[in-house]
């Protein structure tokens, strides 16, 4: 062999050898990382697949090729817990909504008796571990949106007793005692009602949920609140600016007391140029949504119709605008390390709103969560702080709301 080939040759092996002790790396990174994944609580705080749980022949322990949340892409994806969202349009309100808001509670109440084995019907933190420990899946309800209770607090307390752990204060509309981010401001904020509902939630153990209100509202309810907070479903405004994101003065207002921001996976509001294009579209879009029988916040059709009509009307909003830029699941990971540096990793969790609406590519079912694990790992979180993101967080902020719960209600009067 001549000189020049042959250096050339070891040249070659050299980087054979490098790469090959690269990709070694990367797989036992990827080992790492699914240990971690499958041996952790994995909690979502924001699930919308509750409807499906009402619709006549949908079964929850089928896979189905729709849709984003079932038991075995649960299984795939190691997500272990879920708050299923009790959620309901703002504009359905008195007593329709209570009635409503029973039978969506009945439906993961049903499911947790038809599936003992499985499906483990939880209020407690500590509820929530023994779970993990059976192998079954940890059912939490939040409801999303302060219209359900109808203006009364003897409402709120059955639902606390029928199991829902967080209030979302509003839903895309006003209450009448909570401004909304989806609406213009009418009560500045919270009413002193919506103090009273707050004080409330505190003495009951339920955690007061700020993703969706206005800002005001937040700044009206954290200076109300005596336990910390939740953010269900909200991701960073500094990140993508829609309004239904916090601000990086929010999150550390929301963590200096305690509180959790559980980020959001939806495409529109994780990445700031499908906002714009969205916002630039929005004339376009109410039209088609009115056409297809589509409301905003969840009402008129539901579930994988609403999947269906939201897709056509993407398709003609397209051949008008173009089409919208695409979204990469990385964007959640963006999301959730910019929060981390802000207020570090025990202020931080995951509320997907699967099954709510559009996710990004990569993201569109429960299957795909482990790469969120991987992709923290790559970046040198450590375990500890993984395994908090993905539901310690939660877990923690559930046994807190409980303890403070328990010292209100005993707390001696002053006088
Ligand atoms: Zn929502």
């Amino acid at each position: 062999m001549k000189p020049v080939r042959s250096a050339l040759l070891s040249v070659f092996i050299i980087v054979l050898a490098g790469s090959t002790q690269f990709a070694q790396q990367e797989d036992a990174i990827a080992q790492k990382a699914r240990k971690i994944h499958f041996s952790s609580i994995v909690l979502d705080t924001h699930i919308d697949t509750t409807p499906n749980l009402q619709r006549e022949g949908w079964n929850f322990a089928e896979e189905h090729p729709t849709g984003a949340v079932d038991l075995p892409r649960m299984k795939k994806g190691g997500l272990n817990g879920l708050f299923f969202s009790i959620y309901m349009n703002g504009r359905v309100t008195g007593p329709k909504a209570v009635n409503d808001a029973v039978e969506r509670i009945a439906a993961v109440h049903k499911l947790a008796a038809d599936m003992p084995d499985k499906v483990m019907l939880c209020t407690t933190a500590a509820d929530v571990r023994r779970a993990h420990r059976e192998g079954k899946i940890a059912a939490l309800m939040g409801m999303e949106g302060g219209h359900m209770i109808n203006n009364s607090l003897p409402v709120l307390r059955m639902y606390a007793e029928l199991g829902i752990r967080y209030l979302t204060l509003t839903h895309s509309v006003n209450t009448d005692w909570a401004d909304s981010s989806g609406d213009q401001p009418k009560h500045n904020g919270l009413t002193a009602f919506g103090k009273d509902v707050v004080r409330e939630l505190n003495k009951l153990g339920v955690m007061v949920d700020i993703s969706h209100v206005a800002d005001k509202t937040f700044w009206d309810a954290l200076e109300v609140s005596q336990s910390p907070m939740i953010a269900s479903h909200s991701s960073c405004r500094a990140v993508s600016g829609h309004s239904r994101n916090m601000t990086d003065e929010m999150i550390k207002a929301l963590a200096a007391k305690g509180g959790v921001i559980q980020i959001n996976y939806l495409d529109s509001f994780i990445d700031q140029k499908l906002f714009e294009y969205l916002q630039k579209t929005t004339a376009a879009r109410t039209a088609l949504m009115e056409k297809y029988g589509i409301q905003f916040g969840g009402g008129g059709a539901g579930g994988q119709d609403r999947a269906a009509a939201m897709a056509k009307i993407r398709e003609e909003l397209a051949a008008q605008f173009g089409p919208p830029p695409t979204v990469s699941w990385e964007k959640i990971v963006e999301h959730i390390d910019h929060a981390v540096k802000l207020v570090g990793a025990n202020h931080v969790g995951l509320g997907s709103d699967f099954d709510g609406g559009s996710m990004p590519e990569g993201m569109k079912d429960c299957a795909q969560l482990p790469k969120i694990t991987e992709a923290l790992l790559r970046k040198g979180y450590s375990e500890k702080d993984i395994r908090n993101i993905l539901g310690g967080n939660t877990v923690r902020l559930l046994a807190d709301v409980e303890r403070a719960a328990t010292r209100l209600r005993t707390q001696k009067k002053s006088w």
